[in-house]
């Protein structure tokens, strides 16, 4: 792997604690490149004790790091950001190593990631208080938002650079230190960002990066560390429930962004080219294990097997094959489990009367790599359609008529991302009034931007991430009242 980077010495294998590079007390784990299951990299397996040694650096820091101005943190953000983008091939080349996104959709993720420290950047200036009229003669009212101490976040392997930079942008924007625990299939990519952190003057613990296969232990030491003020998550429900949980003892402020079940319409009026395309970027990317791709797409009956078609014809000339190989739209899944679910919603869907029109079962190519499956006459009583399946299984359902679509798409306990394709603009506005979901895509399949509030609601989370609302996750609002 160092072999293909530019700069050899992004490749870091240690954590990050206190602006030192560290070695793990439990010695070190595996991660394997998922194209071709080698062991890529051996990394610093830290213990519980460790983590809290680190969050305790983070508390030192906090305060100090607070006390610059807005504008002072921005200028040593922005210049993270420059280091990102000037690195961007080695960080995509990274990511497509230890994940297995293709090289294109890796370079992708670390400007989209970059993108959110460069948004926060130019917020840190913008942290602005309020002044109300007092409720007496005497009174003077002033609120203040200062930053809420120390966040620690948890995030999955499906984006490992962009789901850190969105928590850790706004959390040092706010002026607040960041503890993070990368998933441990995908370290790498989160300890480069503490390289080029490093680099661009990050004072020493105001960003730690601690790596470690005990997730649930690390978890525990977020939760129960009266250090830290703000635990912010990206994973699955069940683990976002476990966290809360054990975040109610301290009366943690929690960010979740948990998973989603997303219903894609596709109605008569809809240009049906643009919807085949918008189904193949909403469903395929990242090989379907994004918490926003189609889940459920519903065809209205009048252009079902005109879709159906043209969605197979342009899914077909697709390629299968490693991330870093040229022309690849298919990358390997992230592990074995991953297949097998895509397997057991397939077999459900066969044997509950589904009709597979194309792939339906693992690639020639072996490992995890998976032909992208499209199956039609799905129902909803197929597991697809209450469990995210997280990889190419495209099940098509067939509707009538507006109002029982709707009532389809809002049947399930998430409510994170949903998309629909039509043009008829009173129907625009009321199916994206009806959604019950925290975004809604309206003629297209990409709703993922850094000036936008991302965010479920539901079962599907609880905040926002991304645009100036971002920010507020990250900090407290205090008011003073005065009397002169
Ligand atoms: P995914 O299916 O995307 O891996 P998970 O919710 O299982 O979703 O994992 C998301 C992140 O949460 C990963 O970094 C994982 O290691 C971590 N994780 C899993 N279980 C726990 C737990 N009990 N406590 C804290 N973190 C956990």
């Amino acid at each position: 792997l160092k072999s293909l980077l530019n700069d050899p010495s992004l490749l870091e294998t240690r954590a990050y604690i206190g602006g030192q590079w560290v070695e793990g007390d439990n010695g070190t784990y595996d991660v394997t490149n998922p194209a071709r299951g080698d062991v890529i990299a051996q990394v610093a397996d830290l213990s519980r004790a460790q983590v809290a040694g680190a969050i305790a650096q983070a508390e030192a820091a906090q305060k100090e790091w607070a006390s610059w101005t807005g504008k002072e943190r921005a200028a040593v953000l922005r210049k993270w950001f420059n280091l990102m983008m000037e690195n961007q091939n080695d960080l995509g080349i990274i990511l497509t190593a230890e994940m297995g996104k293709p090289l294109a959709e890796a370079v992708g993720e670390v400007a989209y990631g970059a993108s959110f420290i460069e948004f926060f950047a130019e917020e840190a200036k913008r942290i602005y208080g309020e002044t109300i009229p007092g409720h007496q003669r005497d009174k003077r009212i002033t609120v203040i938002k200062q930053p809420i101490g120390v966040a620690a976040s948890i995030t999955p392997w499906n984006f490992p650079n962009a789901m850190i930079t969105r928590k850790a942008g706004p959390a040092l924007a706010a002026g607040c230190a960041f503890v993070a625990r990368p998933a441990a299939e995908t370290p790498l990519s989160a300890i480069v960002l503490g390289v080029l952190a490093d680099r661009a003057g990050i004072p020493a613990g105001v960003l730690n990066i601690v790596t470690s296969s005990r997730a649930s232990e690390i978890g525990k030491e977020f939760c129960e560390n009266d250090a830290v003020r703000k635990l912010t998550f990206t994973g699955s429900t069940e683990v976002g429930r476990i966290l809360l949980r054990q975040a109610a003892d301290s009366v943690m402020k929690c960010s979740m962004e948990l998973g989603g079940n997303a219903p894609f319409i596709v109605f008569d009026d809809a240009d049906l080219d643009a919807a085949v395309e918008g189904a193949i970027m909403c469903k395929f990317r990242n090989n379907g294990q994004t918490c926003v791709c189609a889940n459920r797409i519903y065809v209205q009956s009048g252009v079902y097997d005109e879709f159906a078609a043209k969605l197979k014809a342009r899914v077909e000339t697709m390629s299968v094959g490693d991330g870093l190989a040229d022309g690849t739209i298919f990358g390997p899944l992230i592990n074995g489990e991953a297949v097998e679910k895509v397997q057991e919603h397939i077999a459900d869907a066969k044997a509950k009367g589904g009709n597979v029109i194309l792939g339906g079962a693992s690639s020639d190519l072996g490992g995890t790599f998976f032909q992208p499956t499209i199956v039609t006459g799905a129902t909803k009583d197929m597991l697809v359609s209450v469990d995210e399946t997280f990889g190419p299984f495209a099940p098509l359902f067939k509707f009538e008529d507006e109002d029982e679509v709707i009532a389809m798409a809002n049947d399930t306990i998430f409510g994170l991302a949903s998309y629909f394709y039509a043009k008829d603009l009173s129907r625009v506005y009321k199916v994206a009034e009806a959604l019950e979901y925290g975004i809604v895509g309206v003629n297209t399949g990409i709703i993922s931007t850094e000036v936008a509030p991302f965010g479920g609601v539901k079962q599907s989370g609880l905040g926002r991430e991304g645009s100036h609302h971002g920010i507020e996750d990250y900090l407290e609002m205090k008011y003073i009242c005065m009397s002169v």
